[in-house]
């Protein structure tokens, strides 16, 4: 027997074809074992920054085995960790003094809402409510899915998610609804915190929302006790133009999640940001209040030496520069589709344009989804869309003609997807 053992995640292996297997990565692309180079159009989930295997993370890792593999990190620290979490207090807003690690998003999120609930509760007022956002996404584990929008992914897990309560997506010229709904709840004494993707909702669509309503929002939670969390797993490093989509809202949250780009996405990494009111209401000479968390790799020193040489990239390299000029060229590119009738919903923020395939039935399980994959991979291009929504998030060392590939595509795409494909 020679079948794989392998079971793909979020994939349905009785319709979806035998996938490529990729020997190598470089740049902006992957390579199969045949030697087909395929543009990575989603940074592989969403992960990749600079591009795959840049130079200085790959020997940045290649040094930090030569001294180091796993160290159990309660009762133990190390260098790559100490100065990791001193570059990102010095790069992340004003107020989060302190870094708890983990190993992906999800753990991330999960950290961040036990540090909430604990600030609450050792501070002598419990409260236990989370309020989340419609259409957002946080993680794939109980809890995350239980902050994450309800559908078709956790229909069958539902029993176990706990209830949570829902402000509307802040759509353009609704903006006030998603406030005032975020004000009525926040007055209740129940909520705990508020849990937010800054500015881009990622699995939930590509969906995107000004920079003021995060403003707001985090004014009311200000005004209310309530904590901020921003969940920046997907937005963070540089993804929507600024190192943190939070900067663009002047908003510093309580509590900061970061993983996906954090080592480059070259490694599984996960860091959540504190305040130190947060770190403060966990302190004391009572053992009970303990932060009660721990991964077996947690900060990982291989993984931590390469977010190390991913924070040196961003302070010796002109990426700020590159990933402004990516956003240039995205927002430049997809425009050519603003008018057409074909698509709606065309739209970026920073290094991701996103726009909408109008077809007879939309959401992520439309059935023009997998059909356009196998199109574009066909065609040399990693596309994924969701559902209806294709989006282009690639790696920031895309080049112009590359884009126009995927663009030229996406209209040969939209044109056969008319006729069935
Ligand atoms: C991907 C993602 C997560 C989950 O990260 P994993 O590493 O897949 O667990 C959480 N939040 C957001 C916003 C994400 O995009």
């Amino acid at each position: 027997m020679n079948r794989s053992a392998v079971w793909h995640p979020f994939t349905q292996h009785a319709t979806e074809p035998v996938p490529p297997t990729i020997a190598r990565t470089e740049g902006a692309y992957v390579e199969t074992r045949e030697g087909k180079r395929i543009l990575d159009a989603v940074s592989s989930w969403w992960v990749i920054t600079h591009g795959h295997r840049h130079p200085k993370i790959t020997a940045a890792i290649r040094n930090a085995t030569e001294t180091l593999d796993q160290v159990i990190f309660a009762g133990l620290s190390h260098e790559p960790a100490e100065r990791l979490a001193s570059a990102l207090v010095d790069m992340a807003p004003m107020g989060l003094d302190w870094v708890f690690f983990s190993d992906s998003g999800s753990t991330s999120v999960e950290v961040a809402l036990k540090m909430a609930l604990g600030f609450h509760r050792n501070n002598g007022f419990p409260r236990s409510r989370i309020v989340v956002m419609e259409h957002s996404y946080h993680g794939d584990t109980i809890g995350t899915m239980s902050v994450g929008a309800r559908g078709v992914f956790n229909a069958a897990y539902e029993p176990l998610l706990f209830g949570v309560d829902t402000i509307p997506f802040p759509a353009a010229g609704r903006e006030q609804e998603t406030l005032d709904a975020f004000e009525r709840l926040a007055r209740n004494r129940e909520v705990a915190a508020l849990i937010v993707e800054p500015l881009v909702l990622g699995a939930g669509g590509m969906l995107m929302y000004p920079a003021w309503v995060l403003t707001e929002l985090k004014r009311i939670a200000e005004r209310s006790g309530t904590l901020f969390i921003a969940d920046e797993v997907m937005t963070g490093w540089g993804r929507t133009g600024t190192l943190l989509a939070c900067e663009q809202a002047a908003v510093a949250p309580d509590i900061l999640c970061t993983s996906k780009g954090l080592t480059g996405g070259s490694l599984p990494l996960a860091a959540t940001l504190a305040t130190d009111a947060i770190f403060r209401a966990h302190y004391s000479s009572d053992r009970a209040r303990t932060f009660f968390h721990s991964s077996s790799y947690t900060a990982n020193p291989i993984a931590c030496a390469a977010a190390l040489a991913n924070v040196g990239i961003w302070n010796d390299e002109p990426v700020a520069e590159r990933v402004a000029a990516l956003s240039r060229m995205q927002a430049e590119k997809v425009a050519r589709f603003s008018q057409d009738p074909r698509f709606e919903n065309v739209r970026t923020a920073g290094t991701i344009a996103a726009l909408d395939l109008r077809v007879g039935n939309a959401g992520y399980l439309a059935e023009v989804g997998p059909k356009l994959r196998a199109f574009f991979l066909e065609r040399g291009l990693l596309v994924r869309p969701l559902g209806n929504v294709i989006y282009v998030l690639p790696p920031y060392c895309v080049t112009s003609n590359e884009l126009d590939q995927l663009y030229d595509a996406i209209d040969e795409a939209a044109e056969l997807a008319g006729d069935g494909l």
